[in-house]
């Protein structure tokens, strides 16, 4: 096999919450992460030459060593001392720092993707364990589904599948720093956590409203009040017909969940003619691993 291409797929958080700081800054958390059928297009064809070629067509992500998909395929390389290069071409439709996991998700798709063409025979596990150097959310994008992560993201529990459902995504063009959002969070006694065991108990009792209820996302009480934009997101999705609607990752991007194609349309038109975000996508869950 000479050349590959494959999707990656993008995340939201059906729960995110932040249970302390480590000692080396790191936050602990406890997530939901869910695969959604909203993907990147990364294509891989192996090459004589030995360098690692990257082309997008977003012309302002970095085609060096800083992009995800680079290093990926340099780790690879390196790993198994492979000689050929490889040439990918990076079709993003995944919104860039968004909190949807986009880059992470294109480095487990070239890890993935270099397994096959080189035959390298590498289970499951090892990409998951390659992954986690890339960025905490690598393995999980490696493994796909449903799945509850902790330590700081990279700890993985597979979960039940997620009952399917539409989905309404907005991205408000508001610019957020995962770091910054994780150093501004102030955690005491009297926070009140995300009750994330109860996502899970309805997950595995397939209880999509249940599921809803209880989504919730930590990290909304630093960005909302940054950028009271995605709370009039959430609203306004709420008031179309979402079962519930909430912020995914560090933000800003807001996703809900409906129970019925008629009633994710009218929330769509109704959210562009609002004009409160720039990118709007209708999707749907994602269950299958790889
Ligand atoms: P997460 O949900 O893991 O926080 P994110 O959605 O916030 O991810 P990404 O879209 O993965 O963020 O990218 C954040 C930054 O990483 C971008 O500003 C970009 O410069 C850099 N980057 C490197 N490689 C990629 C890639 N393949 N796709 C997107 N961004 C990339």
């Amino acid at each position: 096999m000479d050349e590959i291409s494959l999707k990656a797929l993008a995340k939201i958080n059906l729960g995110l919450d932040v249970t302390g700081l480590r000692e080396d800054g790191y936050h602990e958390v406890r997530m939901v992460m869910q695969s959604i059928h909203l993907y990147d297009r990364v294509e891989m064809k192996k090459t004589k030459s030995p360098h690692i070629h990257v082309e997008t067509n977003l012309y302002y992500l970095p085609v060096d060593e800083n992009n995800l998909v680079y290093q990926a395929a340099k780790l690879m390389k390196d790993e198994f001392k492979i000689k050929e290069g490889v040439r990918i071409t990076l079709r993003k439709f995944i919104p860039v720092a968004a909190g949807m996991a986009g880059g992470s998700s294109d480095a487990a798709a070239v890890l993935v993707g270099m397994n096959r063409m080189f035959n390298l025979g590498l289970k499951q596990n090892k990409l998951m364990e390659l992954g986690q150097r890339l960025g905490a959310d690598v393995p999980f994008c490696v493994m796909r589904g449903t799945a509850l992560a902790e330590g700081i993201g990279e700890k993985l529990t597979a979960l039940p599948p997620m009952p399917r459902c539409p989905i309404l995504i907005a991205k408000p063009a508001v610019v957020v720093s995962t770091k910054q959002v994780y150093e501004q969070l102030k955690l005491n006694d009297s926070t009140k956590h995300p009750d994330i065991d109860s996502i899970i108990e309805n997950i595995r009792q397939k209880n999509l409203r249940g599921v809803a209820e209880h989504m919730e996302n930590i990290l909304e009480t630093v960005t909302v009040r940054q950028y009271p934009v995605i709370r009039e997101i959430k609203a306004l999705m709420k008031s179309n017909g979402a079962l519930n609607a909430v912020m995914s990752g560090s933000g800003p991007t807001v996703f809900g969940l409906y129970q019925n194609e008629k009633e994710i349309r009218g929330a769509y038109d109704a959210l562009k003619q609002s004009g409160l975000a720039k990118n709007v996508y209708t999707s749907e869950i994602h269950n299958n691993r790889r």
